[in-house]
Formats: structure tokens, sequence, C-alpha cells
């Protein structure tokens, strides 16, 4: 918590006056509209701003406003977010939108409590729209921020925890510049982002350098804290690309796991990662071509793609049959119209790569 060599009052406008001189030209920044804030926010939450700039405008320039975004096929937007993974944020965007469209008629609520009611707006979320848009004053409260708080004043409650993100969320309230809270709000993400950085931040040119506990304690390494490490699920997937004449079968993902919504091959999941031969006399192969006959084209190598959650060790077998299948639920689709469908990053890099 803040001592007393450290000025509440001070620590917004050094970090305004440091924003003012350094902050990077975005087009997000350049607008008030709720809309395109949110739909900054949502990308930049998946992704590095250099990243995201080409979705944010793709996103802009398709649907320019919330109604056309509600408007929109889910497969389209799907297809938009193809690359930046974690497909639920993509859904949620496209019910959000719908929300906003049906139940206040196309404009975001200028309140932080009917914001938090929409689909896929947290705490986080609702406190920029509410003050880059609104001029509200609500913190906001990212991991850019939880680091330079925890260096700054020395907070060693872990930043995982239920007590951690209260104690962060009142002390970023108590420090917000009520009469500039958005641009406030963009600063102190900013300072963390570019001054304040995860590993090696300069503080010899940081303007919070003489009262930073982190720094005089050396203690910039061990925060913020954490206290959870995160469990990787490793997983096996042998999928199998089924030729027929000029087609290949693909599989529209509903289940309630990674990927939902989007096209990939038909897959056998296995334990562990298993032999050709195990893959082409198992009952799962069988049934997957309805006992028909096969010929073996090409079995790929062992691709890993890593999510945050898991991590997915991916084999392609692609075999051909001269009989099409019966099944209703797999897509025939034409080899050559493939980037037609919403695609996993990993299949499209198969693809691409065969
Ligand atoms: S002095 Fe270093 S650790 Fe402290 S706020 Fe500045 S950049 Fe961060």
């Amino acid at each position: 918590m803040p001592s007393s060599k450290q000025d509440i009052s001070a620590f917004g406008k050094i970090l305004i006056n440091w924003y003012n001189a350094n902050k990077r030209d975005l087009p997000w920044r350049k607008t008030k509209d709720p809309y395109l804030i949110w739909l900054s926010e949502i990308i930049l939450q998946q992704t590095r701003v250099d990243q995201g700039t080409p979705y944010y405008f793709a996103f802009a320039k398709n649907f320019p406003n919330v109604k056309s975004l509600a408007k929109a096929d889910e497969e389209k937007v799907l297809k938009l977010w193809q690359g930046l993974g974690y497909y639920s944020r993509a859904r949620n965007l496209h019910a959000t939108a719908k929300q906003v469209t049906e139940n206040h008629n196309g404009k975001f609520p200028a309140d932080y409590n009917e914001l938090l009611k929409l689909k896929g707006i947290g705490a986080y979320t609702a406190a920029a729209i509410a003050s880059l848009a609104f001029d509200l004053p609500h913190a906001v409260v990212d991991g850019n921020v939880y680091r330079l708080l925890a260096r700054y004043f020395g907070i060693k409650d872990a930043i995982d925890s239920t007590e951690g993100k209260k104690k962060f969320s009142k002390l970023a309230n108590q420090l917000i510049d009520e009469k500039n809270p958005g641009t406030y709000n963009q600063a102190v993400m900013e300072f963390g982002a570019i001054q304040c950085k995860p590993v090696n931040p300069d503080c010899n040119v940081c303007p919070l350098q003489n009262s930073c506990y982190a720094l005089e304690k050396k203690q910039i390494s061990n925060l913020p804290v954490k206290a959870k490490k995160t469990a990787v699920r490793a997983r096996h997937f042998n999928y199998i690309v089924i030729h027929y004449k000029n087609t290949v079968c693909l599989n529209k993902r509903l289940a309630k796991d990674i990927w939902k919504g989007l096209h990939d091959f038909p897959l056998i999941e296995t334990k562990d990662n298993v032999t050709e031969n195990e893959i082409f006399n198992s009952s799962e192969l069988k049934t997957i071509l309805e006992a028909n006959k096969f010929h073996v084209r090409s079995v790929s190598k062992f691709y890993k793609h890593i999510l945050s959650h898991q991590h997915l060790h991916a084999r392609f077998i692609e075999i051909e049959i001269s009989k099409s299948l019966k099944n209703k639920k797999l897509i025939k689709a034409n080899l050559s119209e493939l980037e037609k469908y919403a695609l996993p990053r990993l299949v499209e890099r198969y693809i691409n790569e065969r």
C-alpha cells in the first residue's frame, strides 16, 4: 500500500505526463465510439498490439457498427477471428453485438453496471468502455496495471487470488484521475506495457524511480506475485484427412471443447502418441470410414500446437477411399475451397505446409 514517499495524487499526473510524451499512435485511441473501443479491447485481450491491429481494421471494415456485427453469420465472424485463438471470445463478441442491438437499440449503455451485464464483458472491459468512451471514473486493472502497482507500491498479494484482486482494484480506483479517467487508464496501461515491462524494465529512465518500492528493494523480478501455476493438459490428435475424388471431409466442431464452431478433419484422439498401425487397425477409424477399404496417401510429422491450457500433439493421416461416405454430419469440401471455412490455426498450418 502507498507509503509516505508515494504521493497518490502525484502518481496519476506523472503517468499522464509520461503518456502524453511517449504514447503509441494506435487507431482505437482516435475514437470515442464505444463499439470500436470494445472491439479493440476484446482483440487486445487475445494478442499483442502489432498482431491485433490488422484484426481490428478487418472487423471495423466488415462490421462498421454493432448492428452490422449482430447481423453477421457466425461463420464469417469466426473466419475473421481465425488465427487469434480462444474462439469463445469471438462467439461472445457476436452474442454481445446481438444483445446490444436487441436490448439497447444498438447503443452500448453508458453505465458500468449495465455494461457488466453484457456477455463476455467483465470488470476490465466494462471499465475500459466506461472510461474511454463515456469518461466515467472506473479504473482498469489488466496484467500491465497489476505489474506496475505491485512493483511501485510493493504489493505482495497474489494477483490471481480473490483477496489480491480486491486489493488491487481498490487501490486502482483510489489512484484514478476522476477528471481524466480515460486518459489516466490509457496512461497506466501504456506505462505498464512499454515502461514497466515484465522483464528488464529500464528503471534509469523511469519517472517513478525515486519512490518505486521494487527498485529500492531489488524486488522487480519477484513482483507481481502469482499463486497458481496453470495446469497444462497434453492431448494427442490423429486427424484423418479423407479424400474422395476431389473432396476432403471436414468436421464442424460442435462439442463444448476447444475451437467450437470451427472446422477440422475427423479426429481420433488418443491418450498418448500411438503408432500408425494402431490407428489403421482401430475401431474408431473403421467407424469413421464406415468400414470402407482405404489407401494411405501420407502420414505427417507430429505438429506441436500450444494453447493456454493445452499442448496438442497432432498428426495428419491422409487416406483415400473409393466410395463416398454416408455420414451427413461430414462436409465434403472441395480441395480448392478449404480457405472458405473457419479453421483452427493448427489445421491451417498443416494445409499450407502439405
Ligand atoms: S522504477 Fe522500474 S520497476 Fe519501478 S515503476 Fe519504474 S520501471 Fe517499474
